[in-house]
């Protein structure tokens, strides 16, 4: 099956497009959400994080709580690199599976919001980048999750920016009007793979 990846910065649409998919009848597999699977309790990673980083990262429900353990790896480049090494493998191998086991769809998204910074690029077929102007996306993320300006510039500085990403484009997205024609793009794109 064709595998796309759909990537983008903080708030650049990718969810937005990704359900756009979702509704034409494509099946959409979230990067994130494997993520989020593989370091719960009872999977491997989570075992070899907690091993790591310790105890004081977890909630009282025992499960990871992902913003402590965001501020242990926002600022350190070396403790980042553990996290990254923990994952990566069983996020790439259940990628791979969600693919192979997805329902028929003419092809599949997968939705990889650090595609450029992880290297999964050899993991999908073609690449559409997801732009924005930073101003939209401070926008829309301050209304969505309510952080501030700061907060939203610095997770921007951590992340590739839209130069790098394009480089690895083959379609670009540009959402800076209506989600009306952000879905008319979407909907040329599907029409465009599933001629592929
Ligand atoms: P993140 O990387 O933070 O997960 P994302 O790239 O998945 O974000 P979305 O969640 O799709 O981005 O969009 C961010 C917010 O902006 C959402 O609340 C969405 O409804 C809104 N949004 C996206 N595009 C538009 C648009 N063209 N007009 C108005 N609101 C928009």
């Amino acid at each position: 099956m064709l595998r796309i990846g759909l990537t983008g910065g903080i708030g650049s649409g990718k969810t937005t497009v990704a359900d756009h998919f979702s509704r034409l009848g494509i099946t959409v597999i979230d990067a994130d959400e494997i993520v989020r699977h593989v370091s719960s309790p009872g999977h491997h990673p989570f075992d070899a994080i907690i091993h790591h980083f310790g105890n004081e990262i977890l909630n009282t429900d025992g499960t990871i709580n992902r913003q402590k353990l965001g501020q242990r790896v926002f600022n350190n480049a070396a403790e980042r690199q553990v996290l990254e090494a923990i994952l990566h493998p069983a996020v790439r191998s259940v990628m791979q599976k969600a693919v192979q086991q997805a329902p028929p769809s003419p092809y599949c998204i997968l939705v990889i919001p650090l595609l450029v910074e992880t290297g999964y690029v050899d993991l999908v077929d073609r690449v559409i980048v997801v732009t924005a102007d930073r101003k939209n996306r401070i926008d829309w993320v301050k209304k969505r999750d309510g952080l501030t300006d700061d907060q939203i510039e610095s997770i921007m500085a951590a992340q590739a920016s839209d130069n790098e990403r394009r480089k690895i484009a083959d379609d670009v997205i540009e959402n800076n009007g209506t989600l009306d024609s952000l879905f008319r793009q979407v909907e040329k794109l599907d029409l465009k793979y599933r001629e592929i």
